[in-house]
């Protein structure tokens, strides 16, 4: 049974070929050399094994015992390792350093009751007491204390004819064991940590029963306990405080095979999980699963080749070992690591979306990027599951410190597209709404005008507000307080109400234009016909149901009650539109206001109009004529050379005269004064804004500032334009006359 191990070492490891790594491993791999050096390979050993992905679920078993006592053997049909061990023919140590392998017999054995635990992992330390090492005890106490502080069982192995040798070998790598123990609890006392020392007791013949082996066995032990020097705090303590123990006897594997076999077989079940019964003894151990909860290290699988190098690192450097330290330790670089691979992940779920608003951001045109919502609660909720099922296992401080921070890297990273997809949003809604609501409101327009501006604005607001929220709620993460919208949709509100107050301004706007027209065309013809009339110069048209006759006295008192009266209905409907459409009473108060205004100029222009020059001067000649030529009954006159032409003449002359300084002042009979303009037009409304007074045209007597007074802006005609008038209406009707004249003459000479 010799076999030839093929050495893999640290960095001058036999490359048998990455084709197939399970053979590179055939023997297990060996942690440590016996140069001391920690094999950097493990990790990869147990990934082979698959063995990384498995949490708790594993168990680490080391052997202990002199050289050349058959461990190796015993493993190799425990386990079914193949541990390398020594030929008969040489007799020289074999296993050099700490080797490890997975137990190869894992699955086997039907009866579900004594099947082996899963990944159990196989420790074989070089034998102590070694004749080529003796040197070197250096080495027994440092793999004594990385077993310790790895395993959850150890395996003593000794021959029958050693037990009750107190100076034996064994007893001192026991002596070992125990310090290094202390040793390790002098820096964990408040872990409890136990192990299990399993006696594994070799050629044993039977002869003396185990009971009895047991008992030296742990009169030994507690006397090598007794021995040691314990720390303040422990002396009182046994050895029952760390360890338990259980034993069993195989045959001589060279004289009894089969009954070997056969014992070895039964050990092997005993391999299992199992719980401790408080009302047993510990030395009852002696047929239930070995591997108790409270021996496992709890280290979990995938931290496993890092926490023993570190531990190695420790002791080969003759520090301190402290396991919390290196518990700590370790879970701060598995956290870190298993923080960055579940953000690599994440970084190809949400990195394309990131893109993809950045540069619709560069663009200026953010867009709402489909799909967004469920790839992030997807990519967030496998990060941290991911992250809490792995990184759980480790130290619970550093895990919640690290799930803190994954946390607060993966939602910052989030929160940015969630607000970005928000405002783009909110930017989009804004825009179609503004843009829905004037579609609206010009197909009303087109259909005649009779559209319900309050009502589009209603139904379009709750349409983008339905359609923000929409959005927004697909981008709601579960869990994170941050996702909420209530205040973006409280912006978004907001701003909706800005624009729609700016386009109820716009629609304010457009019925002031509309009111503005009527106005003007209501004026242009009731104003018109107060004009015509005084062509007739019989009075105008105004006040015919008092049956008072209207004079030309008081033109001006007719002409500014037709205007107040027109713009007093302008205003109804103006008002009873604008609050149809939720205009607010200040709004309402300035359109008002603005009409006013509008309306007066549009007043002012119309009077312009019909002074124009040629018009009045024919206005007067009409008017002087009707005067001249038709008597008091309205029969025109026939001249006959008695008439007295030129009294007539005179008087029509005077009473047309009369009318160029009333046309030229816009003067009320009553108070001989300008219109009341400037009350009648009202203060300027408090909330009325620059924009709203920008396009108006300033008003003598209103508009202070403007420096022209109300008596200038109700000055019709200006004197030198009077004299001018009254020199060519002179004319005009002296030319009426001189016609007269002559045709009495005419008619006489006839
Ligand atoms: P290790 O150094 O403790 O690992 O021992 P090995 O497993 O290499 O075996 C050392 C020698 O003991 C080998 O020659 C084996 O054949 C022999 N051996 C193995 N099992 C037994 C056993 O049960 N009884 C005896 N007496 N020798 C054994
Ligand atoms: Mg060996």
């Amino acid at each position: 049974s010799t076999t030839a191990p093929t050495v893999i070492g640290n960095g001058h490891m036999a490359s048998v070929g990455d084709s197939n790594e399970t053979t590179t491993y055939e023997h297990g791999v060996q942690v440590v050399d016996e140069q001391k050096e920690f094999n950097p390979n493990l990790s990869k050993y147990l990934s082979l094994e698959n063995v990384t992905p498995s949490g708790f679920n594993y168990h680490l078993i080391s052997v202990f015992g002199s050289q050349s006592t058959g461990k190796s053997t015993l493993l190799n049909h425990l386990f079914g390792t193949q541990f390398s061990v020594m030929s008969e023919l040489e007799r020289r140590q074999t296993t050099k350093g700490i080797w490890l392998s997975k137990n190869k017999l894992q699955n086997q054995g039907t009866d579900e009751s004594t099947r082996m635990a899963d990944n159990i992992l196989v420790m074989d330390v070089e034998g102590t007491d070694g004749r080529e090492r003796g040197e070197d005890q250096d080495f027994e106490r440092k793999s004594a204390l990385f077993a310790l502080a790895t395993s959850e069982v150890l395996i003593v192995n000794i021959w029958e004819h050693q037990v009750g040798l107190y100076q034996g070998a064994n007893m001192g790598l026991l002596k070992t064991v125990f310090e290094v123990n202390l040793q390790l609890f002098l820096k964990d006392r408040n872990t409890t940590h136990r192990s299990l020392l399993f006696f594994v007791i070799r050629d044993f013949l039977g002869a003396t029963p185990l009971k009895n082996l047991q008992k030296t066995l742990l009169e030994d032990l507690s006397r090598i306990w007794a021995s040691l020097s314990k720390p303040p705090g422990l002396e009182n303590s046994t050895i029952h405080d760390y360890f338990d123990f259980a034993f069993y006897g195989l045959p001589h594997k060279g004289y009894q095979p089969d009954q070997f076999a056969a014992e070895v077989k039964k050990l092997g079940t005993r391999f299992r999980e199992g719980h401790k019964d408080p009302k047993r003894d510990v030395l009852e151990l002696n047929d239930g699963g070995i591997f108790l909860p409270e021996y496992h290290r709890r280290i979990p699988a995938d931290g496993f080749a890092k926490y023993a190098e570190g531990i190695w690192d420790q002791i080969v450097n003759n520090k301190d070992l402290d396991l919390p330290t290196q518990q700590e330790l370790l879970a701060q670089f598995r956290c870190d690591e298993i923080l960055r691979e579940v953000t690599v992940a994440f970084d190809e779920a949400i990195v394309p979306f990131e893109e993809r608003q950045a540069e619709g951001v560069r663009s200026g045109q953010p867009q709402v990027l489909g799909g967004l919502g469920p790839a992030m609660r997807a990519a967030r909720t496998k990060a941290l599951q991911k992250f809490e099922t792995e990184a759980s296992r480790y130290h619970k401080g550093v895990y919640q410190r690290k799930r803190a921070e994954l946390i607060d890297k993966t939602d910052t990273r989030l929160k940015g597209l969630v607000q970005g997809q928000l405002s783009a949003a909110h930017k989009s809604g804004v825009n179609e709404f503004s843009e829905a609501v004037s579609a609206a409101v010009k197909s009303g327009q087109k259909k005649g005008g009779s559209y319900d501006f309050a009502e589009i604005v209603s139904k379009e607001t709750q349409t983008a507000l339905a359609r923000f929220e929409e959005t927004a709620r697909t981008l709601v993460i579960e869990g994170a307080s941050w996702s909420d919208y209530k205040h973006a949709l409280a912006l978004y509100q907001k701003d909706l109400g800005e624009v729609s107050g700016r386009l109820r301004r716009d629609e304010m706007r457009r019925l002031a234009t509309r009111v503005e027209k009527w106005v003007q065309s209501r004026l242009a013809e009731s104003v018109g016909l107060e004009f015509n009339a005084l062509g007739s110069g019989r009075g105008g048209s105004g006040a015919p149901e008092t049956g008072e006759k209207p004079t030309e006295k008081d033109i001006w008192d007719r002409i500014w009650n037709l205007f107040v009266d027109t713009v007093l209905d302008a205003e109804r409907r103006f008002t009873d539109r604008a609050r149809s459409f939720d205009a607010s009473l200040e709004e309402v108060d300035v359109g008002l206001w603005r009409l006013r205004r509008k309306s007066w100029g549009v007043l002012r222009t119309k009077i312009d109009e019909e002074m124009m020059e040629g018009n009045l001067l024919l206005k007067l000649r009409e008017n002087f004529e009707d005067k001249f030529r038709y008597d008091e009954a309205g029969v025109p006159r026939i001249w006959r050379p008695t008439d007295d032409i030129e009294g007539v003449y005179t008087r029509a002359r005077e009473s047309t005269l009369t009318l160029i300084p009333l046309l030229s002042r816009f003067r009320l009979t009553e108070t001989n004064a300008p219109p009341p303009l400037d009350k009648w037009i009202g203060q300027t409304p408090s909330s009325a804004t620059p924009a709203d007074e920008e396009d108006l045209t300033p008003i003598g007597g209103v508009d202070e500032e403007d420096g022209k007074s109300l008596e200038e802006e109700t000055t019709i005609l200006s004197d030198a334009k009077r004299q001018d008038l009254t020199v060519r209406f002179k004319k005009a009707a002296d030319g009426v006359y001189v016609e007269a004249k002559r045709s009495a003459i005419g008619g006489m000479t006839q």
